[in-house]
């Protein structure tokens, strides 16, 4: 029973990332997404099992099983750099809460490594608890606060994810939150106003950071074989709207 909770689905593992939190840190990405964001640009993490990635250079497959032990064993080989670096290592995804029985296996056996969870909230109030108890920090991301517009470029309904911030703000793990800025989306000042009122009184809160898209997105999926069609249009140019935060007192910056 054991040794079959304790494996998990992981499509990449990145070396020297310096934007999944704060100093160098490994990333580890874990594979399966409950959400269908129109603009994902990490198609090959949406589906829970290993796929063929073709690509210019040929095809690889993406996901591969690891136990806890032996993922934990190799991240703790870079530990003494990582905490030189004041870094450590980050579970993201697709969606690491859809695995997160596994993550808290790996967490456990880490040696004292910072870790960040990056996460869409999107979880049962288990998974989520199991995983945010054991980790140094949050990247929690809001994207749509308008249910209806939500369900419609996510797949999902938001309740769950606003039920998880609410979790997130009354325990003790900080966090911070992240706004992926799609043109015609989530950029509108009607949405980021929203997040504002929504955040701007959350304890635990350290920032808002505001992520705008970024138009590689189209490759990988035709490298995964997937149709590409963004109900969107990609070149528009992005309401970058910094003063909505400020003025509700929320720390923000653009990454
Ligand atoms: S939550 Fe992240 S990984 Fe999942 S579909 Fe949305 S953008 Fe992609």
């Amino acid at each position: 029973m054991g040794a079959a909770m304790s494996t998990g689905m992981v499509f990449d593992i990145k070396e020297f990332a310096v934007h999944d939190g704060p100093g160098v840190r490994t990333t580890v990405f874990l594979k399966g997404c409950p959400l269908r964001c129109v603009w994902c640009h990490n198609p090959e993490g949406l589906a829970p099992l290993p796929q063929l990635m073709r690509g210019a250079a040929g095809s690889r497959l993406a996901g591969r099983t690891y136990t806890a032990q032996e993922l934990a064993q190799r991240l703790n080989r870079q530990a003494a750099i990582l905490q030189a670096c004041e870094g450590g290592v980050t579970f993201s995804g697709g969606e690491p809460l859809q695995q997160a029985e596994f993550v808290a296996a790996v967490i456990d056996r880490l040696d004292g490594l910072h870790v960040v969870l990056d996460t869409s909230g999107y979880a049962g109030e288990h998974a989520f608890q199991q995983v945010v108890g054991r980790v140094d920090l949050v990247y929690f991301d809001l994207k749509l606060i308008d249910p209806a517009a939500h369900a419609h470029y996510t797949g999902v309904d938001n309740a769950p994810i606003l039920r998880n911030l609410r979790r997130l703000a009354d325990g003790s793990t900080p966090f911070v939150i992240r706004v992926p800025l799609i043109p015609g989306v989530t950029d509108g000042d009607d949405n980021l106003a929203a997040i504002a009122a929504t955040v701007r009184d959350l304890p635990g809160l350290l920032r808002v950071d505001l992520l705008p898209y970024n138009q590689a997105a189209g490759a990988k999926y035709r490298a995964a074989g997937m149709a590409w069609t963004p109900p969107f249009d990609p070149s528009r140019p992005l309401n970058i709207n910094t003063t909505l935060f400020e003025t509700a007192n929320v720390k923000v910056s653009v990454a």
